[in-house]
């Protein structure tokens, strides 16, 4: 039985609560896979193979410090439990159906793994920002968009069910880390050239919220707040 751990919500992010509230040392106990932010929004934060890396706003990936913290983080301890070869060119909606056909349910959770070479990526990188904090759409039309043709990598990250929307990004929500480690991001689009999803079924949710600070007052109650959510995080949670 696969839990996930998740430390606050994109709610709250998208609120702009960005005071980082948990070390990445202590976030790593719960999970070897997964994905976040950093303290003030600086830069994507990606766990793989229980090592987490920053990516910050430059597009440069490297080891976190393990006293870091983070305002928002999702991990697992991923076992693949379906492994499913992609051996032609496939665009990301080809390859979101092709996760949703092989999934037993739109109501779990599932960690996504696709490791591969990829002939297109686009990503963005959110960057560091300072208080009072904006929200998280007015601070992603200030983000960094890159795009990487044939480069190996990892998408590391999640399936969400439409009904935990607020709480996480409903849909995918992927970033991505190349193969030597040194560049990545929140993944927008992307084009497979040839790989392997892996996936794992998730049951389980332990949601940690945060006790001090700006959570405690943030609006996460807002009716607009999935499609804000949407525009912020980008294609790939359609
Ligand atoms: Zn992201």
């Amino acid at each position: 039985m696969a839990t996930l751990y998740q430390r606050s919500t994109i709610g709250a992010l998208l609120a702009g609560v960005f005071d980082g509230t948990e070390t990445v040392g202590g976030m790593l106990r719960h999970g070897d896979f997964g994905l976040g932010t950093l303290n003030a929004l600086d830069g994507e934060l990606v766990v793989l193979d229980g090592v987490a890396y920053q990516v910050t706003s430059d597009g440069i990936a490297r080891e976190v410090e393990h006293g870091k913290r983070t305002p928002f983080a999702a991990v697992t301890e991923f076992r693949a439990e379906h492994s499913l070869p992609i051996d032609q060119r496939t665009a990301r909606a080809d390859v979101a159906a092709l996760i949703h056909s092989a999934a037993r349910s739109e109501n779990l959770t599932l960690a996504v793994r696709i490791t591969g070479r990829f002939a297109q990526l686009t990503m963005r990188t959110v960057s560091r920002q300072t208080k009072p904090y904006p929200t998280l759409d007015e601070a992603s039309r200030g983000e960094t968009v890159i795009s990487l043709d044939n480069i190996e990598g990892e998408l590391v990250g999640f399936r969400t069910p439409e009904f935990e929307h607020s709480i996480g990004v409903a849909g995918f929500h992927l970033h991505f880390l190349d193969e030597s480690r040194s560049t990545g991001g929140h993944l927008l689009d992307f084009v497979l050239e040839r790989g392997t999803v892996e996936l794992m079924e998730i049951t389980d949710i332990h949601l940690s919220l945060p006790s001090t600070g700006a959570f405690l007052r943030a609006d996460l109650d807002r009716a607009d707040a999935e499609a804000k959510i949407r525009l912020a995080e980008g294609p790939q949670s359609e």
